[in-house]
């Protein structure tokens, strides 16, 4: 089964030129003496024992939409809630975001249900306000290898989740984190959310194998991001399964009160209720690491959701 056993060997059948020659990245690269980082956020350890699901809304849109879907995602087992204020878009006509009003919306959110906040920073000035409300400093796919807000962040006091660029490949991955290290943090979380391919059935194609090639080559923690991977709601569920049989250390999932009026990415978000389903039906999944791992939902001081 999974476990260092099936590490080992992926390491010995790893693209030699991986083998040993991790200079470009050895802040972050896994050696004999670190093995394994846990970051800490609030009373969480991510990277620990405990599988750490974040989930919520692409995109702050108002208070009754957030408030209700944190509500939703802490009573089915999340302990980070997620939600862009500050919008990549592919497009720039569409909804860029709530900005500030988005920051506070999240503050709040946090106040009322106790979840930890994760939010994309996608400019090195937008980064002291943002850390003044996050407790995890998001980059998306299309900010990995700007090298100014990543050398920023490295200064900001918080834990970064650092997502993969879509067209990155892995060492450009840890490239981006050691830039994070040299300046000061290492606090950094690793995201798998899916690469371009010539697929068009899917959104991006999940790099599966990035999950135990990461684990394997570096110390830090690595979660999945089976929303953007899929760009299809249906997929979410066994893609997150997979994540965890493959030694994910959480997942950052898109869940929305209704899909089907999101401002964005409606068509690859979670209803409360799937959402939920899929929490229930994630354990015997994380049973499979040799290192099993648990859901430990908090102890929730909210209301009933829906
Ligand atoms: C997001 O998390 O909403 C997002 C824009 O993700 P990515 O940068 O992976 O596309
Ligand atoms: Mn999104």
């Amino acid at each position: 089964m999974p476990g260092d056993l099936t590490l080992n060997k992926i390491a010995r059948l790893m693209n030699p030129k991986w083998n040993g020659q991790f200079s470009c990245f050895d802040l972050v690269a896994k050696t004999r003496e670190r093995s394994r980082s846990v970051v800490q956020v609030r009373d969480l350890e991510i990277g620990g024992n405990d599988f750490v699901v974040m989930a919520g809304p692409c995109a702050v849109e108002s208070e009754r939409q957030l408030l209700q879907t944190a509500e939703a995602v802490a009573q089915a087992g999340a302990r980070v809630l997620r939600g862009g204020a500050f919008k990549p878009r592919s497009s720039p006509y569409s909804f860029q975001g709530l900005g500030l009003e988005g920051l506070k919306l999240l503050a709040k959110a946090r106040e009322e249900t106790g979840l930890a906040i994760v939010t994309e920073v996608m400019s090195e000035q937008d980064v002291d306000l943002i850390a003044e409300y996050a407790d995890i400093m998001q980059v998306g796919t299309r900010s990995m290898e700007n090298y100014a807000l990543l050398d920023a962040l490295g200064r900001c006091g918080r834990p970064v989740l650092l997502k993969r660029g879509m067209t990155a490949t892995l060492e450009d991955l840890l490239r981006s984190a050691q830039v994070i290290a040299v300046a000061g943090n290492s606090q950094i979380i690793l995201c798998e959310r899916g690469i371009r391919t010539f697929e068009t059935a899917t959104r991006n194609t999940l790099d599966i194998a990035a999950v135990p090639v990461l684990k394997t080559v570096a110390h830090l923690p690595v979660i999945v991001d089976p929303s953007h991977a899929a760009g299809v709601g249906a997929l979410v569920p066994v893609l997150s399964k997979a994540s965890a049989v493959v030694g994910a250390d959480g997942l950052i999932v898109e869940v929305h009160p209704s899909p089907d009026q999101a401002l964005s990415d409606g068509s690859q978000s979670l209803t409360f209720a799937d959402f939920r389903q899929m929490m229930q039906d994630l354990q015997p999944y994380l049973d499979l690491q040799q290192a099993a791992r648990q859901l430990r939902p908090q102890l929730l001081a909210v209301g009933g959701a829906d």
